[in-house]
């Protein structure tokens, strides 16, 4: 199962919006122009992931956006387009444990 690395590291990642104004400070977008991060075109999806892969709470920012289906914008250094992937990969893995929790003697 492709869990996030911060799980792999048995880090749970608190996303819940109490959960977010924590990491949320810690972010290196905190003071930058937040339409940086809202790009209308590749190049600005480029210039926004640049930031996110030397921000520290890359991953809590990540999470919380997946967690909370945020649709718009680069989170955790995804795109939009790269988040509906994750969670579509996600999902089929979940699904696929599922099939053989459900296909096993043992449950
Ligand atoms: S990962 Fe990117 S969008 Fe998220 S807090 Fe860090 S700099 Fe901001």
């Amino acid at each position: 199962m492709n869990l996030p690395p911060s799980a792999k590291l048995g880090i749970i990642v608190d996303t819940s919006e109490a959960g977010a104004h924590v990491w949320m400070k810690k972010g290196l977008c905190r003071d930058l122009d937040p339409e940086l991060f809202f790009p209308s075109d590749g190049a600005g999806v480029i210039k926004a992931k640049k930031v996110c892969k030397k921000c520290k709470v890359v991953e809590n920012c990540l999470e919380y956006a997946l967690a909370n289906r945020v649709d718009h914008g680069v989170w955790g250094g995804a795109s939009e387009r790269e988040r509906r992937r994750i969670l579509k990969k996600r999902k089929t893995e979940v699904a696929e444990v599922l099939t053989v929790v459900s296909n096993s003697d043992d449950y």
